[in-house]
């Protein structure tokens, strides 16, 4: 990705080591998000544990920043989730990258709408 070098080296380092990455073999709750503009794929799963994993596919941010989202919720009480944004690294590529805004926000979208799932059950 020609864009790739500017990334901040945190955003780079969650795009290359991707954390809590890996479908667990057994769930409670699944979510995918689609962005067909960059092809990008992204599914979260809530394990038994409560812990929250992703598999992605498509470009580095979106891996990236579903990295950033599984992280903050490991970070954070369950009571807290429906509270947590993109951080400020992530909010800096989408600036200089508006068009890419989509592959940021995408992992978080996705988020939100499992939660809302869940909030129904
Ligand atoms: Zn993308």
């Amino acid at each position: 990705m020609s864009d790739e070098p500017i990334y901040q080296a945190k955003v780079l380092d969650h795009s290359k080591s991707p954390r809590h990455y890996g479908e667990p073999s057994r769930f409670v709750a699944r979510r995918t998000g689609v962005n067909p503009l960059c092809g990008d794929e992204v599914t979260l799963y809530l394990d038994e544990a409560q812990v929250l994993q992703f598999v992605s596919k498509g470009c580095a941010l979106c891996r990236a920043s579903a990295s950033f989202l599984t992280t903050a919720a490991a970070a954070s009480p369950r009571s807290g989730w429906s509270e947590l944004v993109p951080g400020a690294e992530l909010r800096d590529v989408a600036r200089a990258f508006p068009s890419r805004l989509r592959c940021v926000e995408l992992p978080w979208q996705t988020f939100a709408q499992l939660l809302g799932e869940l909030a129904q059950e």
